[in-house]
């Protein structure tokens, strides 16, 4: 492989020679029979090549598709789900919304699809945000590039063609020149293997796999495992429907009011009124998530308690993420840390009536270092009769039986079982896949230590293989959409720049991914993040090695990627039979 770097940019000259993207990718020799098939706006099964693999149909995956089509290629979708949304489409139990506020929780890439859509909440329900999924796939007619009920299971890359086969379930296969996985962060249900796991009589459900027609839990004794964001969110919800309602709780978590309500139209015209300016302000946060709160200046430890705590009241009233916010250090410094943390026991202590259920929701590790939740009335569930907390930190559960579930010689009697124990974070979707690449290489074993990747898009080993949101980059320490958007991006203007200048191959290099995966961990340790378990480590799957895999500071993050391309993508080696 030669490397770009050395090329210099020859893509002006070279867009000349070639023509239109399109004309460029045909002349390079991808599928010429697909192209036509797409203009034609029909569909042919029996095509079985193409430009472009996309596995997942969420927002990642929905937005490359169009940004590929754009480029003139050819492209099949694979989706496991049987319709978009990924994340919304999963997701279904009571409660469920987005906790990025809907005005900033949706595509920017297309001016008319912000100003036509409204959102009527302050943070969106999941049947809305599942309704303007489908909403984009109808506007930009995506269907028709999209294989539903399809699961990948295994991709290898062929050296000789340079061409990734891509094998699915139920059976098929077919190739493309590129794989890009939009397989989702948090995809992957993580259920624990209790023991007895499957000797429950009652119902079972997990929140990331909810049923469709939903659950109606009136009258049912219902145990809910896990107080992680989707329980926090449901438990409120099923406690008004559950004759009894029993959470079963490993680790206490923070978690701050949604200060949830409709939008009024006002509100909702004076950010589109300047919708651009409006994301242009967040992307410069480190989380790319504003707040109309001011950007702080101070330490928490430079102002005396009460100011301080007056600024974490201001926050805690106008609610959600932004809460941290408040000080410049919450998340680098543990004194100032436990400024917020103490504040939000405090409320806990005087929201829960009884002193002794306060104190075990009250967490005691790092506030931040697990993301923070955002609630509708939480807390104040554990105050109603048919709640009951149950710790079982120090005492786990024992055991799955068919009437319920045992804790050391307690059995609970349930009707219904609800799994909020989250996911296998980040790698699970990913390594769920048998991707093979240069020499049989497989990306289990390439991240049996842990995820080594370039910029979190591309890994060494794994040709024109792309992972968007991928271990290394910010993705969940963002408003996602926002680092999807970029990454996609990022990812069509590469492969345009590949087909303009004549490369078929492109592949991170080993010294840059080496330093990228020691400056992540180098912008970690200089954080609290690695300080307690967390899905963001892997923690809360046994055996899942222990790195932290997203990348704090987006701003950052993006000046890099443009600094890469912008030198012909430096740190990735292209290749290629008609590049000059
Ligand atoms: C309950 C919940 C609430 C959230 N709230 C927020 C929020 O408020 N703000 C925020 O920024 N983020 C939030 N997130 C994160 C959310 O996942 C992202 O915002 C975003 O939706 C991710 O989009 P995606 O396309 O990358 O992945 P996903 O939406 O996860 O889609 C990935 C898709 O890939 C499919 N797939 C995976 N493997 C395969 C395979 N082998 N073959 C075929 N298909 C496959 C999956 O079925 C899935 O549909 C939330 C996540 C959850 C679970």
């Amino acid at each position: 492989m030669r490397t770009k770097g050395s090329h210099g940019d020859p893509r002006t000259a070279r867009r000349n020679r070639l023509g239109s993207p399109a004309e460029a990718l045909l002349r390079l020799g991808f599928d010429t029979r697909l192209a036509t098939f797409t203009r034609a706006g029909s569909y042919d099964d029996a095509v079985d090549e193409f430009d472009v693999v996309i596995v997942g149909a969420g927002f990642a995956g929905m937005y490359m598709l169009h940004r590929v089509r754009g480029l003139g290629m050819t492209a099949r979708l694979f989706e496991t789900a049987g319709g978009v949304g990924g994340t919304w489409y999963w997701n279904r139990y009571p409660g469920a919304r987005c906790d990025v506020e809907s005005m900033q929780y949706s595509y920017q890439f297309s001016d008319e699809l912000q100003h036509d859509w409204d959102w009527t909440e302050r943070y969106a329900t999941q049947p809305e945000i599942l309704a303007y999924a489908n909403h984009v796939a109808d506007r930009f007619d995506l269907w028709r590039d999209m294989q539903f009920d399809t699961r990948v299971e295994g991709a290898s890359w062929d050296d000789a063609t340079a061409r990734w086969v891509v094998s699915t379930d139920p059976g098929g296969e077919c190739s493309a020149r590129f794989l890009i996985m939009a397989t989702g962060c948090l995809s992957c249900a993580n259920t624990p293997d209790f023991p007895g796991r499957d000797s429950f009589r009652g119902a079972t459900y997990h929140t990331g796999r909810w049923p469709h027609e939903g659950v109606d839990f009136t009258g049912l004794r219902v145990g809910v495992i896990g107080t992680g964001s989707s329980a926090i969110q449901s438990i409120p919800i099923i406690a008004t429907q559950a004759a009894q309602l029993t959470v079963f709780q490993r680790t206490a978590s923070y978690s701050v009011p949604a200060a949830n309500r409709l939008l009024t139209a006002d509100e909702v015209r004076e950010v589109k009124e300047d919708y651009a300016g409006f994301r242009a302000f967040n992307s410069l946060m480190p989380t790319a998530i504003g707040s109309k709160l001011p950007i702080p200046e101070d330490s928490a430890l430079a102002l005396p308690t009460e100011e301080r705590d007056r600024v974490f009241e201001q926050r805690w009233v106008e609610g959600g993420l932004p809460f941290l916010g408040a000080f410049i250090d919450l998340l680098f410094s543990p004194e100032a840390n436990d400024t917020a943390a103490e504040f939000v026991r405090g409320k806990i202590r005087e929201i829960v009536d009884d002193p002794r259920v306060a104190e075990l929701l009250s967490p005691k590790t790092v506030i931040g270092c697990k993301r923070l939740c955002v609630d509708t009335g939480y807390f104040a569930t554990f105050n109603r009769p048919n709640v009951e907390l149950v710790d079982v930190s120090e005492t786990p559960i024992t055991e799955i039986t068919p009437n319920g579930l045992r804790v050391a010689e307690r059995e609970f009697e349930l009707d219904a079982i609800v799994y909020a124990t989250g996911f296998d974070a980040m790698t699970g979707a990913l390594l769920t896949i048998d991707v093979r690449g240069r020499d049989g290489r497989s990306l289990r074993d390439a991240w049996a230590a842990g995820p080594r990747t370039y910029l979190g898009l591309g890994t060494v080993g794994f040709p024109n293989f792309f992972t968007i949101s991928g271990p290394g980059s910010p993705s969940v320490l963002t408003n996602m959409i926002v680092s999807i958007e970029q990454h996609v991006e990022w990812i069509a203007d590469c492969i345009e720049y590949l087909s303009e200048n004549g490369f078929d191959r492109i592949e991170a290099t080993q010294d840059a991914q080496d330093a990228w995966v020691d400056h992540v961990n180098a912008i970690a340790d200089f954080t609290l993040f690695p300080s307690c378990n967390s899905w963001y480590l892997g923690a809360n799957v046994p055996g899942k090695p222990r790195v932290f895999m997203p990348l704090l500071g987006f701003p950052p993050y993006v000046e890099k990627c443009n600094e890469v391309a912008a030198k012909g993508y430096e740190g990735f080696a292209l290749a290629g039979s008609s590049a000059s």
